[in-house]
């Protein structure tokens, strides 16, 4: 799954570029052209990553990190400013606010993409790393193969592709449609249930003597993944 990127930003040419680098790099991305419309999409679907414009029209950039840090599901949204302003005041106000590293304008594409993916292994190593290892679980993306203590764990594609994105995202709950418009896609019509099943299959895959669930069924909500 390739990670999401909103960037929030009102000059066209500066989307556009950021835009064309993250696709070439395979990130997803989507962009807000004010403060207002990032809150809106930040809501609606919580990105892996916020790249955002200090000087934003309706609602600044400083207020859009304040209002997003300010939220319990996105507390941990990985933020990067960019700001046309250099002086150390300014950069030290953002970092304060909760941004986790700004980038002055004009910026080097390759600086930027190289801060996106320091932010990101830094925050959610998870997605940016080929094996990633919660507890006693290691998923190998290259080499699609899971484990569990040492062991091979036998998976099927969606039960892969469910796995990987919990331990992209320990301990956050999901509900089932959040599930199937990431794993399964918002263009396949399945049913809530299927998830059900799925998480069913992969629970049984995972499961050893002396282990634990790492899925946790959250009554109403959904599910979420802890591996100590
Ligand atoms: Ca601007």
């Amino acid at each position: 799954m390739r990670p999401y990127i909103l960037v929030a930003e009102d000059e066209a040419s500066v989307v556009e570029l950021l835009k064309y680098n993250l696709e070439k790099e395979d990130f997803e991305t989507a962009a807000a052209i004010d403060g207002d419309e990032a809150l809106m999409m930040i809501e609606e679907r919580t990105p892996d990553l916020l790249l955002l414009d200090w000087m934003l029209p309706k609602v600044p950039g400083i207020e859009v990190c304040r209002r997003v840090r300010a939220r319990a599901e996105t507390a941990n949204l990985p933020i990067i400013m960019l700001t046309a302003r250099s002086e150390e005041g300014d950069r030290i106000r953002g970092l304060d606010t909760g941004a986790d590293d700004y980038v002055t304008k004009p910026f080097s594409t390759t600086e930027l993409m190289a801060r996106v993916r320091a932010v990101l292994r830094r925050i959610r190593p998870a997605l940016v790393e080929d094996q990633v290892e919660v507890g006693d679980i290691k998923i190998d993306r290259t080499g699609h193969t899971v484990s569990r203590n040492g062991q091979n764990v036998h998976l099927g594609p969606t039960e892969f592709r469910l796995l990987d994105y919990f331990m992209q995202h320990p301990g956050r709950v999901f509900s089932r449609e959040q599930l199937l418009d990431t794993v399964w896609g918002s263009d396949v019509y399945v049913e809530a249930r299927t998830v059900d099943v799925h998480v069913g299959r992969l629970r049984k895959a995972l499961r050893q003597e002396g282990t634990k669930d790492p899925i946790r069924t959250v009554r109403s909500a959904g599910y979420a993944f802890k591996n100590e």
